[in-house]
């Protein structure tokens, strides 16, 4: 195979990779090669009908949700979507309460009193309608604040973020718990964002649309790895220097193969359970930010995925977080943001300049904790930079 016969070729069928193969395609009239190591396309977005007829997403919720106008005008190239707005209940103290923590979990978790005082204060010193981080809520000044962002901390926070993350909240980057603020508000939806959307049919069909070009050759289960080489600013494919575009949204760790040394990731373990009833839980997801409990969260795809889906059974989803350990065949899922982490990035980025046809992009690629409509974002930006 003549691998300069493409002008591109492009690691990984997630939305990095998908998006800059079909901006390529269509928009450039450019010949890409799109490869992934899976046997199935669209990366964490994979989904597919079950032996109940719910649609699930393998890779766990996929919640989509932007305010980015030009971001929602793309997928909207490629499918029909239907408005969802997901709401998230937590175990508080015995009840199921919304999340992110707000005015009416308040009002569930305190009595008439207490709650209507907390409530003024509250207001008083944020004002409706405002965010607040949990790590800043815990620095108020203010008695009724200090013990309630305590409460939230112990109730909501700890626990969630040491199976999460295996560390405690103030151990992780800020950004982290920082998206799932206390919320002054009676708003109990997960987003705020202007549009929140999910794929009629599915993910799965939208990437089918997005890379059904004849420009674009797929090839799957393929680990890039096994034909590509990086030596002294060249890109050898199947020992071959490759002169076109190389771009990789795999792990950057894994394409120099661990020279300086292992990025820390966390990975997931996606239990599924068939339960013999109409709806399991209240809501799409129910978290479990309790000590006990092993697991995150429970997702329930039906409410999400298969609104119409008349089936007598429902599919349910644990997640289990765990350290991602090399060679284990685990998934490196979420990157882990902070100083250490981040001055390896840098050796990498470093090697990785000396490539000048090498570009990274996605979530593994650039080792950002991103959502899938910045990773779209930045696959558009790329390509107005390269096109
Ligand atoms: P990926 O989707 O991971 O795609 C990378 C692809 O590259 C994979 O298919 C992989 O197999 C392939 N690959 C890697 N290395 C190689 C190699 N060496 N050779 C060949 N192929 C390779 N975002 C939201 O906006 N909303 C949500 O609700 C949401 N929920 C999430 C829930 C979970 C549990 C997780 C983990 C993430 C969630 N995200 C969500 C984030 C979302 O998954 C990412 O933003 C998105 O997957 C990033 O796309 P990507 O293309 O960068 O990476
Ligand atoms: N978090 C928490 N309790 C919750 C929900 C979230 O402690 O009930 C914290 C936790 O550290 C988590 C982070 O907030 O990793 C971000 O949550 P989000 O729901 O955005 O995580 P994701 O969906 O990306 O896994």
């Amino acid at each position: 195979m003549n691998y300069n016969e493409y002008d591109a070729i492009v690691v990984g069928t997630g939305f990095a990779g998908a998006t800059i193969a079909e901006r390529l395609a269509n928009e450039s009239n450019k010949k890409v090669l799109i490869i992934d190591k899976r046997n199935t396309i669209a990366g964490n977005m994979y989904d597919y009908i079950d032996k109940n007829g719910i649609l699930i997403h393998k890779y766990g919720p996929h919640l989509f949700h932007t305010n980015l106008d030009n971001v929602y005008e793309y997928i909207n190239k490629f499918g029909d979507w239907f408005p969802y707005e997901h709401r998230v209940l937590g175990k508080v103290d015995g009840k199921l309460v919304p999340i992110p923590f707000n005015l009416k979990s308040i009002e569930l978790c305190f009595d008439e009193k207490k709650c209507a005082n907390l409530k003024k204060i509250l207001l008083k010193e944020y004002g409706m309608e405002k965010k607040v981080p949990i790590l800043e809520l815990r620095k108020s000044n203010n008695k009724d604040i200090n013990d309630l962002a305590e409460f939230i901390y112990e109730n909501v926070f700890l626990y969630y973020t040491m199976k999460q993350w295996g560390q405690k909240p103030e151990e992780v980057d800020p950004a982290v718990s920082g998206r799932v603020p206390v919320y002054i508000s009676q708003d109990d939806r997960y987003f705020q964002d202007k549009y929140q959307v999910m794929p009629v049919g599915g993910y799965t069909k939208i990437f089918e649309k997005m890379l059904d070009n004849k420009n674009i050759d797929l090839k799957l289960s393929t680990n890039c790895l096994d034909l590509v080489s990086m030596k002294n600013g060249k890109i050898f494919i199947d020992g071959c220097e490759f002169n076109g575009k190389f771009i990789y949204t795999g792990a950057i760790d894994e394409l120099f193969n661990y020279k300086f040394g292992e990025l820390p990731y966390r990975s997931l373990n996606f239990e599924f359970e068939t339960k013999n009833m109409e709806y399991y839980q209240p809501v799409g997801t129910v978290n479990y930010p309790t000590k006990e409990d092993k697991f995150t969260r429970i997702t329930e795809y039906k409410h999400m995925t298969s609104v119409c889906c008349k089936s007598k059974k429902t599919t349910i989803m644990k997640e289990y977080p765990c350290q991602y350990e090399l060679n284990k065949k685990m998934t490196p899922y979420y990157p882990i943001n902070n100083e250490q982490s981040a001055a390896l990035y840098n050796e990498y980025l470093n090697e990785a300049s000396k490539y000048s046809n090498l570009y990274l992009l996605g979530r593994l690629a650039q080792y950002k904790y991103y959502n899938m409509d910045l990773i779209i974002n930045e696959a558009l930006k790329l390509f107005e930079k390269i096109k």
